[in-house]
C-alpha cells in the first residue's frame, strides 16, 4: 500500500472513528468517566483536518503515522490521547524511510509501538486497557510474517478485536476504571474496542 492510498485509508478510518463516538461513550459510561467517546471523537476529527490539508506533505509512510499521532496527542486529551499517540508517534518513527505499508512494516509498527505504550503507561496484557487489543495485534502481525496486507489485515484486526473481547474477562488496575475494582467484570474496556476499530476501519479501507 502506497503513502497515498495508505492516507486515504487512514483517512477514511478516522471519519469512521468519529462517527463511533457514541458506542465508545456508552462503553466509558460503564467502567469509566463517559469521556472516552468524545476524545476519540475530537482526536480523529483533528486527524481528517490534519490529512486534508495542504501542509501535511509527509515523505514516507513513517513520517504521516508519526504526524497522526503528534496531532493527536495534541487534540485528544485524557489518558487515550497520551497513549494513543504514543502508539502512532513511536510506531511511525520504527518505520521512517518505508514507502509502502507492508505486512513486516505494520508489524513493525505494532510491536515498537506497544513497546512505547508499555514505557509510558506500565501496562501490560491481562491489565484490562487498549495494550490488550494491541499486543494481540502485534502478535498476530508477528505470526504472518510476508502475507500480502490485503489478506494479513482483516486478520490482524479480527486478533485485536478477540483480544478487546478478553478485557471482558479482567479487572481494571489502570486508569479510571481500577477505582471499580471487580465491578469492571463482564465489561470490555472501551480503550481496546478503540485499538480494535482503528485496525477493522483500515481493513475495510482496503477493500
Ligand atoms: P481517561 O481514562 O483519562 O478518561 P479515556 O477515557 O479517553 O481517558 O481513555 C481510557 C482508556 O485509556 C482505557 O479504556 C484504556 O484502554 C486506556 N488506558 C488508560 N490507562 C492506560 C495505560 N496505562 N496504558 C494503556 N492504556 C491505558
Ligand atoms: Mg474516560
Ligand atoms: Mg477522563
Amino acid at each position: 500500500m502506497d503513502l497515498t492510498t495508505t492516507r486515504n485509508v487512514l483517512r477514511s478510518t478516522a471519519e469512521k472513528m468519529v462517527a463511533s463516538e457514541p458506542e465508545l461513550t456508552r462503553l466509558d459510561q460503564v467502567i469509566g468517566d463517559g469521556d472516552h467517546g468524545l476524545g476519540m471523537q475530537r482526536g480523529f476529527a483533528a486527524v481528517v483536518t490534519l490529512l486534508d490539508g495542504d501542509s501535511c506533505n509527509p515523505q514516507d509512510i513513517g513520517a504521516l503515522l508519526l504526524q497522526v499521532g503528534t496531532r493527536m496527542m495534541s487534540s485528544m486529551g485524557g489518558a487515550s490521547g497520551a497513549i494513543f499517540g504514543t502508539l502512532f508517534r513511536a510506531g511511525g518513527k520504527a518505520i521512517a524511510g518505508e514507502a509502502n505499508l507492508t505486512t513486516p512494516v505494520l508489524s513493525r509498527f505494532l510491536t515498537e509501538g506497544l513497546n512505547a505504550v508499555f514505557q509510558r503507561g506500565g501496562a501490560k496484557p491481562g491489565d484490562k486497557t487498549m495494550v490488550d487489543a494491541l499486543a494481540a495485534a502485534a502478535e498476530k502481525a508477528q505470526a504472518l510474517g510476508n502475507t500480502s496486507l490485503e489478506k494479513a489485515l482483516p486478520e490482524i484486526a479480527a486478533a485485536a478485536q478477540e483480544g478487546a473481547e478478553r478485557t471482558k474477562d479482567m479487572v481494571a488496575v489502570f486508569g479510571r476504571s481500577k477505582t471499580l475494582g471487580e465491578r469492571s467484570l463482564g465489561h470490555v474496556d472501551p480503550g481496546a474496542v478503540s485499538m480494535s476499530l482503528i485496525l477493522v476501519f483500515m481493513a475495510e479501507g482496503l477493500v
